[in-house]
């Protein structure tokens, strides 16, 4: 089998089980990089600077996963304001970032005109501003308060500034999961014509895994085989980013997945999805020196510089890193650190 993947070929659900159960953690690895030096021989590791905003924290989602949202009306609830995301946006220029991270709670009240005034405040104060916003659920929800088609609200987001779309709210792409964690949130098949339909009028994401909680290994390998299949059809996903569910703080009694499971999980990721062309290490949630190790298994970006994370900060876990930390701990794994934007095109240096 592991000859099959070194040979280029792409395995299938069964295969990919077994391989997982089966190989060695190291072996695994191995492979990973592999396919990770086929896709990128030069040794390069990038990484992109940019603040999440969270523009709400209200949210009717009520995830049992989640430790960031108030609920509509419960105490510690906000929605921010126009001035705070204008000093929120300057500080990020100011360190040489390129882009917003925009995403916030499923609020119950805001209407879809709202969404539009936001980005388009953002556009004219910021005009060269990358805006990557606005998580599929929250598309679903926009939809769902508008009474408008998903591809409509796209459009009318498009219209107003939306560059590009973070792959959140996946969690695990199986209903019977998303039904336990996360009833009142969009249906993985919902999460997917999201995506497509995003991807159908031009706009480029990412997709992410949420795992380590009361999935399968089984479902854990479905998600991602959901993603390639659907980057078969469209080729829009720039990047996937596996990440370990964080228990602390939340209404899930789980142990964290430790960091063999975290790059085992890597690892198959990065040989199952031969389409995506880049894989993030998280080290938000594992901290930079796994997150070093894993590129070694199958990472080929450092993903962001984080300058604000507030959802992964509610679970108590807090990993902070400078640019010039992230750039250190790049080429100290023997890589060199590259800036980039969205869509990966490197930053002149
Ligand atoms: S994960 Fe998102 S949708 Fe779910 S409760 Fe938290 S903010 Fe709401």
């Amino acid at each position: 089998m592991c000859q099959r993947v070194l040979d280029g070929h792409r395995i299938g659900l069964g295969e990919a089980l077994c391989l997982y159960h089966e190989a060695d953690l190291t072996s695994l690895g191995a492979l990973a990089h592999e396919v990770r030096l086929r896709l990128h021989p030069q040794p390069l590791v990038t990484y992109v600077v940019d603040r999440n905003i969270n523009y709400t924290n209200v949210c009717l989602s009520g995830c049992k996963f989640c430790a960031f949202f108030r609920a509509p009306g419960q105490d510690g609830g906000y929605v921010l304001d126009k001035e705070t995301l204008r000093q929120k946006i300057q500080e990020t220029l100011d360190l040489g970032g390129t882009q917003i991270l925009l995403q916030g709670g499923l609020h119950p009240d805001l209407d879809l005109s709202f969404y539009e005034e936001m980005l388009r405040f953002m556009k004219t104060e910021f005009p060269g501003l990358h805006i990557h916003g606005f998580s599929p659920p929250e598309i679903v929800h926009f939809s769902e308060i508008s009474g408008l088609s998903i591809v409509k609200v796209l459009e009318r987001l498009i219209a107003a500034g939306l560059d590009s779309i973070p792959g959140g709210g996946a969690e695990i792409l199986v209903d019977r999961v998303r039904e336990q964690l996360s009833p009142r949130k969009c249906s993985a098949q919902a999460w997917l014509e999201v995506m497509e339909t995003a991807h159908r009028l031009g706009l480029k994401t990412t997709a992410t895994m949420m795992f380590g909680h009361i999935e399968t290994i089984e479902e854990r390998l479905t998600h991602i085989l959901r993603i390639r299949d659907l980057q078969d059809r469209t080729g829009g996903f720039t990047a996937f980013i596996p990440w370990p569910f964080q228990p602390r703080n939340t209404a899930i009694d789980v142990l964290p997945a430790s960091g063999a499971e975290y790059l085992r999980t890597l690892a198959i990721s990065r040989i199952l999805l031969d389409n995506i062309p880049n894989i993030q290490a998280s080290w938000v949630t594992q901290g930079p020196k796994i997150a070093q190790v894993a590129l070694y298994f199958g990472a080929n970006d450092f993903g962001s510089t984080m300058i604000e994370e507030n959802v992964v900060a509610a679970t108590g876990v807090s990993h902070r890193l400078s640019v010039e930390e992230i750039r250190r701990f790049i080429e100290e794994a023997g890589f060199e650190a590259r800036q980039r934007l969205m869509d990966y095109t490197l930053v002149e240096s």
